[in-house]
């Protein structure tokens, strides 16, 4: 197939174009830069030995994707692209809106023009909101508590209407969990601008001295060793994930699956697979909670394994190893 990837050079995009390539498929990545670099691109293409074509544009701006939809022939999409920092969402709601989901709408606009079907969404495990039951099912009750999570919420509502009204459209709503890890290659892999948020890109530039010490969230969670416990999954057997979908939307249909390991660890957990992965010891303090945070979430897994074929093989050790291999050997990430 031909694939148009929208934000297929940020992190888990760039993965994910990796192993369309390597299936067999056609990328065309179509992204705006806005937290990612060209040079990305160039390593995928390095990693599955196969070129992709590339399309700087906005997902806002229909008529350059119906041109690129139009021009490549394509038969899906993959959207990926959008912003993610749940902080930041909360002090620019309009800016969130208007890219994910203003931007969303545009997008099936233009697929709609140019009778593309199919595409894949990058949802969230943020739209279950506080846990009614754990582990997360798919059919738990929908909420959520940020900008970022409401635009998530409101870009599965918009394309659950949208396949009521175009009942031969093909939807996969993949809610990913906390995906984390590298490349094994160590060419691509996740490279933050400023101050991480995340876990594992923070503990990484401990490792490597760029930052003192790790602040834990919160050491009083009831959990077993009190800190916040999440699913980690590796963005390997994430982008694996996008390409089961794909093969599962041969029918028209809209369904929505998690996207994790089915297992939680713990912050100290994380940060003790680190230190073995990395040789050193990872100095930290724990501090209070972080506001909106969640004691503990992880997902339930049948779903993505009866329907799609899918489960994720690699273990937090593997997540910690590759990490720290992509960041070793590219301390400025992409800035080369
Ligand atoms: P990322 O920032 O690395 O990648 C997003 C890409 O989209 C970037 O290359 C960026 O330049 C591009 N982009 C953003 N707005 C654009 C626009 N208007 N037009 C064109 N390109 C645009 O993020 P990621 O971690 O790879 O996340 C990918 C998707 O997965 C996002 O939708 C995110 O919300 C979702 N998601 C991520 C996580 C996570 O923890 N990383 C978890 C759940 C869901
Ligand atoms: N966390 C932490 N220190 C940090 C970043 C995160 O203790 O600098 C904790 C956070 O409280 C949560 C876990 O690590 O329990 C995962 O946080 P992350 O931001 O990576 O993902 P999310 O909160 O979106 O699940």
């Amino acid at each position: 197939m031909n694939i148009l990837v929208t934000g297929g050079a940020g992190y888990i995009g760039s993965h994910t174009c990796v192993e369309l390539l390597k299936a067999g498929h056609q990328v065309v990545v179509f992204d705006n830069f806005c937290n990612s670099f060209p040079e990305a691109t160039r390593r995928i293409g390095q990693i599955a030995g196969t070129p992709l074509t590339l399309v700087e544009g906005d997902i806002r701006d229909r008529t350059a994707i119906e041109r690129a939809l139009r021009e490549n022939a394509c038969d899906a999409v993959i959207h990926f692209a959008g912003l993610k920092a749940v902080g930041e969402s909360v002090a620019k709601p309009l800016l969130y809106y208007d890219n994910n989901v203003i931007g969303t709408v545009r997008l099936l606009e233009a697929m709609q023009a140019t009778g593309v079907k199919t595409i894949v969404f990058s949802s969230s495990a943020t739209v279950y909101g506080v846990p009614q039951f754990l582990p997360y099912t798919e059919d738990h009750p929908l909420s959520s508590t940020s900008p970022y999570g409401r635009g998530k919420l409101m870009v599965e509502d918009i394309l659950r209407d949208y396949h009521v009204a175009q009942p031969d459209s093909r939807i996969a709503l993949l809610r990913y969990f906390n995906p984390v890890g590298a490349h094994h290659s160590g060419l691509i892999g996740e490279d933050p601008q400023g101050v991480p948020n995340n876990l594992m890109p923070f503990v990484t530039q401990v490792a490597i001295g760029k930052r003192d010490r790790l602040q834990i969230w919160g050491g009083d969670y009831d959990t077993p060793d009190g800190t916040g416990v999440r699913d980690y999954i590796h963005v390997e057997d994430l982008a694996v994930g996008h390409v089961k979908a794909l093969e599962h939307l041969r029918q028209p249909q809209c369904f929505a699956v998690n996207l994790g390991s089915g297992r939680g660890h713990s912050v100290l957990e994380v940060v003790k697979a680190f230190e073995q992965a990395c040789g050193k010891s990872i100095p930290y303090e724990i501090g209070p909670r972080r506001a909106g945070d969640l004691p503990a979430y992880y997902a339930d897994v049948t779903l993505a394994k009866s329907l799609l074929g899918w489960k994720a093989t690699r273990s937090l050790e593997t997540m910690c190893a590759d990490s720290w291999r992509w960041q070793v050997a590219n301390p400025n990430g992409f800035r080369v």
